[in-house]
């Protein structure tokens, strides 16, 4: 079988093996319900505690303000709604961007479309970052919710999250960021930063997938947007994935003791990756603001290459990689991050984004440029 380098960690990562480790008793023996009074249920609920506590720590807030979710999707939607819906009395309208994440663009629209939200989609400039001028001449006395993305998925970029916050106080508005880009490559402490609410998911992070986490600030007045059972302090309904929540709080606290020599590793791979590409392949566009950015993300477009038909050359060398742009019947649609720092849609077609992890060497970033090469020549 033909040898699998994966460069698209921001998509998902493989999980570590001292998270799977960890998680295996609680997929085996320690089966039981987390609710249950008998003592393998016991057990597991000490298990959850541990990992809020891991990742309280990591996040430098109090266990009580972690509540397990199934994931970014899952937190983005408790937070948002839960905030919003709670405090529709206060005001109707909301602060996002026109970068976030579909689960908190969708999020949004839901509101509006059911709700009687009303959400304004602040620009960004051609690095992808707002303009905090816009932000506050956005907020009227209606604001009761800034979401603003720590770091976006396609081009990696990180957000003034600071300043941001400080508007967001300064108008007595709750704050929530979409972290789930963040968190494994950045050191967020939630309380010197001032965030209000927070998502995470554990997949990007050497993690089980469908388990992820929201902090949600105690101050902050928000309602469970799922009714059932009376988990998670009666905020998120549903039996407990033990297995994932063990794995999650393991996958963070290896995240928080390592992040220092990952991020530099992947720093240097994705610098010798732009630095090799712009040597080598001519009418190249880099996106995004390249100082204020995650340290495994690169995201190019190769003009006049179809990204599609370009994933699928490279799929046949045995590379995975994204193009940020989505297929729909067939179509290539351009990716809407890149439409928004200004790309032309054609040229936002070409687009290819490359997130390094763990696994990754100087000789599989060889490889792909490689690679890259003979394709772009190919499809050109
Ligand atoms: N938010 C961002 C910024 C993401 O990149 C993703 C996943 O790609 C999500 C939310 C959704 O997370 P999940 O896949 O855990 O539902």
């Amino acid at each position: 079988m033909q040898r699998i380098r994966y460069f698209d960690h921001s998509a998902t990562t493989a999980i570590e093996p001292r998270v799977l480790n960890e998680m295996m008793p609680y997929l085996t023996e320690s089966f039981g319900n987390a609710s249950s009074v008998y003592s393998i249920g016991k057990f597991n609920k000490e298990a959850i505690q541990i990992s809020r506590n891991r990742i309280a720590g990591a996040l430098r807030c109090k266990p009580e303000e972690i509540y397990f979710t199934s994931g970014g999707t899952e937190s983005d939607n408790l937070v948002i709604k839960g905030i919003a819906i709670a405090n529709r009395k206060y005001g109707n309208h909301i602060i996002t961007t026109k970068i976030e994440h579909p689960a908190v663009l969708n999020t949004c629209h839901f509101l509006e479309k059911y709700m009687g939200f009303r959400v304004t989609y602040l620009n960004v400039d051609s690095k992808g970052r707002i303009d905090l001028k816009e932000l506050e001449r956005a907020i009227s006395r209606n604001t009761i919710l800034i979401s603003i993305m720590f770091a976006n998925n396609e081009i990696g970029v990180i957000q003034d999250i600071e300043a941001i916050s400080k508007i967001a106080k300064r108008y007595g508005i709750y704050f929530h960021t979409d972290a789930v880009q963040a968190i494994g490559s950045l050191d967020v402490d939630v309380k010197r930063l001032g965030i209000s609410a927070l998502s995470a998911s554990g997949h990007k992070f050497y993690g089980p997938k469908g388990v992820g986490f929201a902090y949600i600030a105690e101050n902050v007045n928000f309602v469970r947007i799922q009714d059932g059972g009376h988990q998670e302090k009666d905020k998120r309904a549903g039996t407990e994935n033990v297995a994932g929540i063990v794995g999650i709080g393991k996958a963070m606290e290896i995240a928080q003791n390592e992040m220092g020599d990952y991020t530099k590793k992947l720093r240097i791979l994705r610098d010798y990756y732009f630095d090799k590409v712009e040597k080598n392949i001519p009418f190249i566009r880099i996106n995004g603001d390249l100082e204020n950015r995650l340290p495994g993300n690169a995201n190019i477009c190769f003009k006049g290459v179809d990204g599609s038909q370009m994933l699928q050359e490279l799929d046949k060398r045995g590379i995975c990689a994204s193009s940020g742009s989505a297929c729909s019947a067939g179509l290539l649609n351009p990716s809407h991050v890149l439409l928004a720092i200004g790309v032309p849609a054609s040229i936002a077609r070409s687009s290819l984004r490359v997130t390094f992890g763990r696994e990754n060497s100087m000789e599989d970033v060889d490889y792909l440029v490689q690679s890259l090469g003979e394709v772009v020549n190919q499809l050109r």
